[in-house]
């Protein structure tokens, strides 16, 4: 039987024919038209003023925060569950990286537990849509607001998320996306941050083209860094664009599947958690196994593997990663992770296709 991967990019609408007319055009650095019309297309997706290109969404995240003018030593909220970039990029910044735990299913950053990590120098929270579900935003602004701090959401795997009806990447000053090659968008490599802010926004284009002065070519008056996107790059972003309404819709009707699917499990398994007023767009539909059966999680991948059929496991949480080593105990994270795991969700899966992982589950739990 043909494997089931856990991702696979979409690429079969006018993303050829404009790389094409990248390479007929000779316009394949960093100068050309589809940067800014995919720019433009994504701003205006996610509702906000600016949209600004980078190489790939680690540097955007580091770019967004240069702009927020994150200094050594400052402090800076994450959740322990994230893909390492995030804290990565505080640390870019000599600034570090405060971990706080996590709400259990959805597994994003719990506001409670932020107000209590707040010092004298914090200097912002990230938020990050984990998976596609948004973060839960209402109180984590209003903390923000109240203590006088930034909120700077990594939504790399959230591209067209809600929360109350506003997608994400318009809700916190600024915002960071993915379009990694397994991303809801992709563009091979690439990012983008996104704000309401004119002057944020300005600064971001200005270190993100070496620091030149927009104005006066050669003159430099900051240390600036190289994070431009290509025009292939945003050729095939443009097109992706093109396309994503019926993207999103696809991977609607997949987590529909999925949990008609794995319904009767619902005994052994956690399903995903859809909180009030937010829109998931099941970046990874992901599922958990019930507490105390964690030992099995991965005996459950390997079986499922042993099928032709590919997952992956939740992050394990930074505090047990040599670069951010704690020994705190972070309860939610630590118990939840372990038990978590990402089922193929990519808009080539049948119905066929769910119907055999769910087959492969249902075996591999002994029913
Ligand atoms: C993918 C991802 C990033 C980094 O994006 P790259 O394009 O791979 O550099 C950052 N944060 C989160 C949460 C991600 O999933």
């Amino acid at each position: 039987m043909n494997r089931i991967s856990v991702a696979h990019p979409k690429l079969e609408g006018n993303e050829r024919k404009y790389v094409l007319d990248c390479l007929d055009t000779n316009w394949i650095s960093s100068n050309g038209k589809y940067i800014g019309a995919f720019e433009e297309a994504f701003a205006a997706f996610c509702g906000v003023k600016h949209a600004v290109a980078a190489n790939n969404g680690t540097t955007a995240l580091h770019l967004a925060l240069v702009a927020l003018d994150l200094q050594p030593g400052d402090e800076v909220i994450i959740p322990t569950v994230t893909y390492i970039a995030t804290a990565n990029a505080v640390r870019y910044c000599g600034a570090v990286p405060v971990l706080v735990d996590v709400c259990a299913a959805t597994m994003n950053i719990d506001p409670k537990q932020v107000e209590k990590a707040i010092t004298p120098r914090t200097r912002g929270i990230i938020p990050v849509h984990l998976y596609g579900h948004p973060a839960d935003m209402d109180p984590l602004v209003a903390i923000a607001k109240k203590h006088g701090l930034w909120v700077l959401e990594d939504a790399a795997e959230a591209h067209g998320a809600e929360v109350n009806g506003k997608r994400v990447g318009s809700i916190g000053d600024c915002a960071t996306f993915s379009f990694f090659g397994n991303k809801i968008v992709t563009t091979g490599e690439g990012g983008m941050v996104t704000t309401n802010d004119d002057a944020l926004a300005a600064k971001l284009r200005l270190y993100r083209g070496q620091g030149v002065d927009p104005k006066r070519r050669y003159w430099f008056p900051v240390i600036g860094y190289n994070y431009r996107m290509t025009n292939i790059q945003a050729a095939i972003g443009l097109a992706q664009m093109e396309t994503i309404d019926v993207s999103l819709k696809e991977r609607q009707e997949l987590a529909r599947m999925y949990d008609e699917a794995l319904s009767p499990l619902n005994d052994l398994l956690v399903l995903p958690t859809i909180q009030a007023r937010m829109h998931h767009v099941y970046w990874m539909y992901t599922v958990f196994l019930r507490s105390g059966d964690e030992v099995q999680r991965d005996a459950l991948m390997r079986a499922l593997d042993d099928t032709g059929i590919e997952t992956r496991p939740v992050f394990y949480p930074m505090h047990v990663l040599p670069p951010y080593k704690e020994d705190t105990v972070y309860p939610v994270a630590d118990e939840w992770a372990q038990r978590g795991l990402n089922l193929p969700t990519h808009q080539y899966l049948t119905r066929d296709d769910i119907a055999r992982v769910a087959a492969a589950i249902t075996g591999a739990l002994g029913r």
